[in-house]
C-alpha cells in the first residue's frame, strides 16, 4: 500500500514547510481537487487532503510519484529553505577563519580561500582570498601565473594591497595593476586569475561571485531545450544588433509581417527594414510606436549598453565617486561608487564609511535587492540593527565580519566609537525581477497572500455564490 509506505517514510524523510501548499498550488493548476489527485497519485481516499492540508507529511516518495504522473519535475515541489529566519544573517570573522583552505595550482600554494556570508537565499558567493604567488613583474604571460578556465558565475572584485588582476578576452591576456579600493565587474567563463606584488603586505581581495538570474531556473531550462535553443535566444552584445533580434523576435512571435507592424505604428516599411537590419537604432519616439503597436512596455524593446570593455568593468579608486548620504547636509555615510555594468542594472556595489553616530529612521539600508555587507578592516566596531517580523535586532560589527540582508529589511549601521568603519556593500536583484514585481502589483486583494502560500482549492466545493 502507498499510504502504508507514506507512512513509515514520513518519519524520516519529511520535505519540511512550504511543500504542502506547492503541492496544492501545482493541483489546483492542472484542476485536480482531492479526490481526482488521490485517483491520479494511487493514494487512498482522503490522503491528498491530509497532505495539502498539513495533516500528513510530504515525503520524497510521494514528490517523485507527483513528478513521475504530473507534469512538474520535483523541483517545483521543494520549497527553499529559509535559513534566514531573523531577516539578517550574520557571519563571523572567526568563522570565516576556520574556513580558511590553501588551494594549490603549480604544485605549490596559489590562493587561500575563506568563506563570507552566505545564505540559500541568494545566489552569492562571496570568498575572502589571499594571495599566495608573488611575482616581479606584470606579464601575463609570466609562468608563476596560474590561469583558471573561467567560472560560471559573475565576479565582482574589490582589491585591497598590490594585487596583479589579469584577465582573458577574444584570446588576449591583459594584467592590470590594483591597489586598495580599485574594483572590476567580470563577465562569467572569463579567464582571470591574481598575484601579489609584494609579499610584505597584505594583498587579498573579495570576490564577491553571484549567479543573478544565470542559474536556477533559466539555466536549468536551458541546459534541457539544449544547445540550439541556447544559440537561438541568445542576443547580441551590441546594441543595435541586440535591438534587432530581439524585435524580430516580437514580431515572429507575433506572426506580424512588415506590412502589418507598418499599418499598426505608422512607420513605413522601409523604415522597418532599416531598423531590423540592424543599420541604425529607433528614435525614442519610434519605439514608443513600436512598443503600443507590439503591446509591450518600451523597456520590453530595449538592451543595456554593453558596459564592459573585453569582458571587464574596471573602477579605479582614484576616478570613483563619493557622496554624502542621506543628504549634503546630514553625512551620515560617505559613499563611493564601485565598478558596475548596465548588463545588471539591479546589482549595485558600494563602499561606505559609516560616519553616524544614531540610528534615525531614514538611514536604514532599505532595499528591494538582496544585500551582502563585509566590513572592511577598518577601526573600531560598528553597531547593526534592523527589524524584522515586529521585532527588532542588533549586533556590533568589526573588520573581517560580514552579514545577508534579505530584501526590504531596514537595517541601519552606526559607529561605536571614534573611528569610520567601511562597509563593502554588494546589492544584486533575486529572481523577483521587475516584471514579476509588476505582475504582483496587479493581483486582486488577497493574490498576494495566495500566491505566496496557496491553501485553498480554486472553486468552492459547496457551489455557492461569492
Ligand atoms: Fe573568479
Amino acid at each position: 500500500m502507498v499510504e502504508e509506505r507514506l507512512d513509515s517514510a514520513s518519519r524520516d524523510a519529511a520535505i519540511g514547510p512550504g511543500v504542502a501548499s506547492l503541492l496544492r498550488a501545482i493541483a489546483n493548476d492542472l484542476k485536480r481537487n482531492d479526490e481526482a489527485a488521490d485517483a491520479d497519485l494511487g493514494l487512498a481516499p482522503g490522503t491528498f487532503a491530509d497532505l495539502v492540508a498539513g495533516r500528513r507529511a510530504v515525503t520524497w516518495e510521494l514528490i517523485q510519484r507527483v513528478s513521475a504522473v504530473w507534469p512538474v519535475s520535483e523541483r517545483d515541489l521543494l520549497p527553499v529553505r529559509d535559513d534566514c529566519p531573523l531577516g539578517v544573517r550574520v557571519h563571523r570573522f572567526e568563522s570565516s577563519l576556520k574556513s580558511a583552505r590553501i588551494i594549490e595550482r603549480g604544485g605549490a600554494p596559489y590562493y587561500e580561500y575563506r568563506d563570507t556570508a552566505m545564505s540559500r537565499l541568494a545566489s552569492y558567493r562571496p570568498e575572502w582570498i589571499r594571495m599566495l604567488r608573488t611575482v616581479d613583474n606584470d606579464d601575463p604571460g609570466n609562468p608563476a601565473v596560474a590561469w583558471n578556465s573561467g567560472h560560471l558565475l559573475y565576479q565582482f572584485t574589490f582589491f585591497v594591497g598590490p594585487v596583479n588582476y589579469y584577465y582573458e578576452w577574444g584570446g588576449t591576456k591583459r594584467c592590470v595593476r590594483m591597489r586598495t579600493g580599485d574594483s572590476i565587474f567580470g563577465l562569467p567563463f572569463a579567464p582571470h586569475t591574481f598575484t601579489a606584488r609584494d609579499d610584505t603586505e597584505p594583498a587579498y581581495i573579495l570576490a564577491l561571485t553571484y549567479g543573478g538570474h544565470l542559474t536556477g531556473d533559466p539555466q536549468r531550462e536551458l541546459s534541457a531545450l539544449g544547445p540550439a535553443a541556447g544559440d537561438h535566444l541568445a542576443l547580441s552584445l551590441s546594441p543595435e544588433a541586440g535591438q534587432a533580434e530581439l524585435l524580430k523576435g516580437l514580431l515572429r512571435g507575433r506572426m506580424f509581417t512588415l506590412p502589418e507592424l507598418s499599418a499598426r505604428c505608422h512607420l513605413s516599411v522601409v523604415e522597418l527594414e532599416a531598423i531590423l537590419a540592424g543599420h541604425r537604432q529607433p528614435s525614442g519616439q519610434e519605439l514608443a510606436v513600436l512598443a503600443e503597436a507590439l503591446d509591450v512596455a518600451v523597456r520590453d524593446l530595449l538592451l543595456p549598453a554593453a558596459g564592459t570593455v573585453d569582458g571587464v568593468a574596471v573602477q579605479l579608486a582614484a576616478t570613483a565617486r563619493s557622496w554624502w548620504y542621506p543628504a549634503e547636509d546630514d553625512r551620515a555615510f560617505r559613499v563611493t561608487q564601485l565598478a558596475r555594468t548596465a548588463i545588471h542594472p539591479h546589482t549595485t556595489a558600494l563602499t561606505v564609511d559609516v560616519l553616524a553616530n544614531d540610528e534615525p529612521d531614514h538611514n536604514s539600508f532599505q532595499t528591494y535587492q538582496h544585500q551582502y555587507v563585509y566590513v572592511l578592516d577598518g577601526v573600531g566596531s560598528a553597531r547593526m540593527s534592523w527589524e524584522h517580523a515586529g521585532r527588532r535586532h542588533h549586533e556590533t560589527i568589526s573588520g573581517g565580519d560580514s552579514a545577508y540582508v534579505k530584501p526590504g529589511v531596514p537595517v541601519r549601521f552606526s559607529r561605536t566609537g571614534p573611528g569610520i568603519l567601511r562597509l563593502l556593500v554588494l546589492r544584486i536583484g533575486g529572481s523577483v525581477t521587475t516584471e514579476v514585481r509588476s505582475a504582483l502589483g496587479a493581483m486582486p486583494a488577497g493574490g498576494v497572500e495566495r500566491y505566496l502560500a496557496e491553501s485553498q482549492l480554486w472553486y468552492d466545493p459547496k457551489g455557492g455564490a461569492r
